[in-house]
């Protein structure tokens, strides 16, 4: 083992390593590469990448250029920051169009994709409604009916307009606000295997709170190894679960293991379902593995909202995209469901329990 598992953070569901793959390479030996690693905090949020480079200072280079574009990228759609175009859409909301990065407008189309294969489930203008959870949470209380279509009303993938040339954008509805909490960390996370590549690397671990892309795979290896732990118990290293070894694919995990609150003995997700504004009950975790990270985190918030039969479904109708879903109604036993594809990832996992009885 040449790398300890990552500490767990805030809102990482998934824990990276490079543990000892149990299938080595058995290609020819490839040239001597160094393996050069750095950690930043773009976002609010944890970002480690790994490049494995002719030498070091080949790698420390494409690590600068990489969060060098991450920064660039995090200017223009960051809604933590006054001064990006995100935000200054969210201040104009319901007035006139605002000049838009290209950066922030690629997100807006790849957010309104997913919306409209969602039917609305994934939705980046719920920002009010995410707000008004926040802010009635705090108080130990759920929003009135009032308050919750007072903020439906200002919620809508359709009331974003991008112009055809894709240089100004407009939220239609006075209020409306744009978030990515649920798409933003896997948009970086492409944008730095891009600016990677641009820089000649083929071996890299880039991850941004748990939305991982792995390049390639380590020299010897048949590919990296990821661990997703036990929703119920995320903070103890022991009970690490599943154990994924992926290469030149995106992995993310969304689930309310860590952000939730309690209410009246109801657990209630930081995840909502724009249509309804009811946040996501019972559903622990949701994993998802496809072609680009941008696609992984967005559709594993979106399966989250649609529950695991609908889940599994969903993943089993695209090609590259695989999920698994660890789920709990109260006092049940922690269930599991997967798509068909999803076990080709899995290296090791948990003892069967009497949840596989509903593995569809
Ligand atoms: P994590 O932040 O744990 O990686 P997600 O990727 O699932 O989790 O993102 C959850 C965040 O996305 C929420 O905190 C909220 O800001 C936003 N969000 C909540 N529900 C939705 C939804 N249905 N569609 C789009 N964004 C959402
Ligand atoms: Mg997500």
């Amino acid at each position: 083992m040449d790398e300890p598992v990552l500490p767990s953070h805030r809102m990482a569901a998934v824990l990276v390593g490079l543990l000892a793959c149990a299938t080595a390479c058995r290609d020819a030996p490839t040239p001597t590469l160094v393996r050069v690693r750095e950690i930043r905090r773009p976002m609010g949020t944890y970002m480690a990448i790994t490049v494995y480079a002719p030498d070091e200072a080949a790698g420390t280079r494409a690590l600068a250029a990489a969060f060098a574009r991450v920064e660039q990228v995090e200017a223009a759609i960051s809604t933590w920051r006054r001064t990006s175009d995100a935000s200054r859409l969210n201040r104009e909301a319901g007035g006139q169009p605002v000049p838009i990065a290209p950066e922030l407008a690629a997100l807006l189309k790849r957010a309104a994709a997913v919306s409209a294969e969602t039917d609305g489930a994934f939705d980046v203008t719920i920002g009010a409604l995410v707000r008004l959870c926040r802010r009635t949470w705090r108080r130990r209380r759920v929003p009135t009916p009032e308050e919750l279509s007072e903020a439906m009303a200002r919620v809508g993938h359709r009331h974003v307009e991008l112009s055809p040339d894709g240089k100004q954008a407009r939220l239609a509805k006075a209020g409306m606000r744009l978030d990515f909490g649920a798409i933003g960390k896997g948009y970086i996370v492409d944008q730095a295997v891009g600016s990677l590549r641009r820089s000649g690397i083929q071996i890299a671990l880039v991850d941004a709170g748990g939305d991982i892309y792995a390049m390639g795979a380590p020299p010897e290896r048949a590919g990296w190894t990821i661990g997703v732990r036990d929703p119920d118990r995320p903070t103890e290293m022991q009970i690490l679960k599943h154990r994924l070894l992926v290469r030149d694919c995106a992995v993310a995990t969304s689930g309310d293991y860590e952000q939730f609150v309690v209410i009246d003995g109801h657990r209630y997700s930081h995840i909502v379902d724009p249509r309804t504004g009811q946040p996501v009950e019972h559903m622990s975790s949701v994993t998802v593995v496809a072609p680009d990270a941008t696609t992984a985190d967005a559709y594993a918030t979106a399966c989250s909202v649609l529950g695991p039969q609908a889940a599994v479904a969903f993943a089993e109708e695209r090609k590259g995209v695989e999920a698994l879903v660890l789920h709990r109604r109260d006092g049940d036993a922690l269930a599991r469901a997967r798509s068909s594809g999803f076990d080709r990832f899995v290296l090791t996992e948990p003892a069967a329990t009497g949840s596989d009885r509903d593995k569809p």
